[in-house]
């Protein structure tokens, strides 16, 4: 019998269905892999914007992250929205004895402009998580928050951040280049030994909600059916540009839409 791969997301809710856990299961199932979850916090959100925030208690969310390794032990672990320190702390302990492969997406604001992390949680979040991170996935602010920097505005400083983002502790990072301007989207690979890029066109819609957690997620699924991580990556990225070519074609909301999973 071969038992089927299985992925854990630890993350945010999105009441409108478009990001956080909800995009992270509909992309586990697109890509062949059972999801089960841990959900951090919950937002009441739709496509225009989000309106309320409350997290869950870290001693919840330990004890959803304690059910599933216990019983339904993932091939790999996505982490996105963490919402405040505590929740960071108890994410970081709960996955302690883990071994398997971390994505971690370091979710800090949603397109509308809300913040999903508290500015004083950066810290844990370099300190406690960063370390255990086997790929790390930040947009281009997010990686520049994450440094004290500037958003980068070319390759050089592209891949020059994409380093310094290795030595806080993560193995890879993906510096995702939805947020750059030009004709094709570049996420470049930066790891140990070296960056690998990959490009598509771009996509003109509005309709890209929850892209960042759905690639995260794809990333997820595909170390979890057995990938490494280059293969990964390209594979996400490669589906993702799918998903987004066909998010017009699903007609939901009146504001950023979803992506079509
Ligand atoms: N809501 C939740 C719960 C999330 O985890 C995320 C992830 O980044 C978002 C919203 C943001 O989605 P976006 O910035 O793609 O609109």
């Amino acid at each position: 019998m071969t038992r089927h791969a299985t992925a854990l997301t630890i993350a945010g809710s999105d009441s409108g269905g478009g990001a956080g856990i909800q995009a992270d299961l509909k992309t586990f199932s697109a890509l062949g892999v059972y999801g089960t979850s841990a959900i951090t916090a919950i937002t009441a959100q739709n496509t225009r914007g989000v309106f309320a925030v409350e997290g869950v208690s870290p001693v919840v969310i330990g004890a959803q992250i304690a059910a599933v390794l216990d019983d339904i032990p993932p091939q790999a672990i996505k982490i996105g929205m963490l919402a405040s320190s505590e929740i960071v702390a108890a994410v970081a302990e709960a996955i302690t004895g883990y071994t398997g492969p971390v994505v971690l997406d370091p979710v800090m604001i949603a397109k509308s402009g809300d913040a999903l992390l508290a500015r004083d949680a950066e810290a844990a979040l370099i300190e406690w998580l960063l370390p255990r991170a086997d790929v790390l996935t930040p947009n281009l602010p997010e990686a520049a928050r994450l440094l004290h920097r500037s958003p980068a505005c070319d390759a050089h400083e592209t891949e020059a951040q994409g380093r310094a983002l290795l030595g806080l502790g993560a193995r890879a990072v993906v510096m995702k280049g939805g947020h750059a301007a030009g004709p094709t989207c570049i996420d470049r690979l930066v790891t140990a030994s070296g960056v690998t890029a990959f490009e598509q066109p771009r996509i003109a819609t509005r309709n890209t909600h929850g892209t960042g957690c759905s690639l995260s997620s794809a990333i997820a699924a595909e170390l979890a059916r057995g990938a490494g991580v280059e293969q990964a990556v390209r594979r996400a990225q490669a589906w993702l540009h799918g998903a987004i070519r066909a998010a017009d074609g699903l007609g939901i909301g009146g504001g950023h839409g979803p992506v079509h999973h």
